[in-house]
């Protein structure tokens, strides 16, 4: 039964990336993200319904536009995978921890969190930027979900935070997550870090919680290093050249979402 759930959280994850390719793309240019059927950057054609299935079309046409055979950017299937693979994750993660009615909450909120994470990284790694306009919406649901989880839970035996159902992990969170990054922008006059990685660390605070914070931090910092050796060693940036940290920011909040609490105990020694 479980199998069953799994792909059909994957299929509904293909089409959210799907939408999330849209709001990518759209934000930044200023196009209504509801509005107008999406066209090819080329040649301008209005892309046909049939070749709008997620992952599937980009296979069928070989990666190419139906009219000018222009290539189509490997970004449209990679955001829609990406969202497929974590949705699909998430289930099969914690489908045995809630039950009832917290197993909708959580997965709900987890969905929309996983989504806005999905779209901040592919956003930042283009344009440099963290939007407001995908993580202040995330940001609110997820403050308005701790404070019900806070001040509800033992009463209505709802909990549909993973690791941290008192008050102070998610202060304290807030705290590490977003302070971190604000001594950082204060040192370097924003030259290592922008106000967006401050936003998105108090987000990840509050969305993980203390200890798990610590995780995402750790292996932000870890995978950016690698990342920025690499870029270093292959020349193709030099040391004063900008790398985005936010995708590196959501690779750590993932990591310490899925594997946090393993990790944690293993540390601890418990
Ligand atoms: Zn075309």
């Amino acid at each position: 039964m479980l199998y069953y759930y799994l792909i059909l959280f994957f299929i509904f994850g293909l089409i959210v990336g799907s939408f999330l390719s849209v709001v990518v793309s759209r934000l930044e240019t200023g196009e209504s993200i509801l509005g107008g059927r999406s066209q090819c950057p080329k040649c301008k054609k209005k892309i046909r319904s049939y070749d709008l299935v997620p992952l599937l079309s980009f296979v069928v046409l070989k990666g190419r536009c139906r009219y000018c055979e222009k290539k189509i950017s490997l970004f449209y299937p990679l955001i829609e995978l990406a969202t497929g693979i974590l949705f699909a994750l998430l289930l099969y993660r914690f489908s045995d921890i809630f039950t009832g009615a917290n197993l909708y909450l959580f997965f709900g909120l987890h969905l929309i969190i996983l989504a806005s994470l999905v779209a901040i990284f592919f956003y930042d790694c283009f344009y440099y930027i963290i939007p407001d306009k995908v993580l202040v919406p995330a940001g609110l649901t997820t403050l308005v979900l701790a404070i019900i989880n806070v001040l509800l839970a033992k009463r209505f035996q709802l909990d549909f935070f993973i690791y941290q159902p008192e008050i102070w992990n998610l202060v304290l969170g807030i705290i590490i997550g977003g302070g971190f990054f604000l001594l950082l922008v204060l040192i370097s006059k924003e030259r290592w870090m922008g106000w967006g990685d401050v936003k998105l660390g108090v987000f990840l605070g509050l969305f993980l919680g203390y200890p798990s914070i610590l995780v995402a931090l750790f292996f932000a910092f870890i995978l950016g290093s690698i990342y920025s050796v690499v870029l270093l060693l292959s020349k193709k940036k030099k040391m004063k050249d900008a790398v985005p940290f936010g995708p590196f920011l959501v690779l750590g909040g993932l990591i310490a979402l899925f594997a946090g609490k393993f990790i944690v105990s293993w540390y601890l020694g418990v």
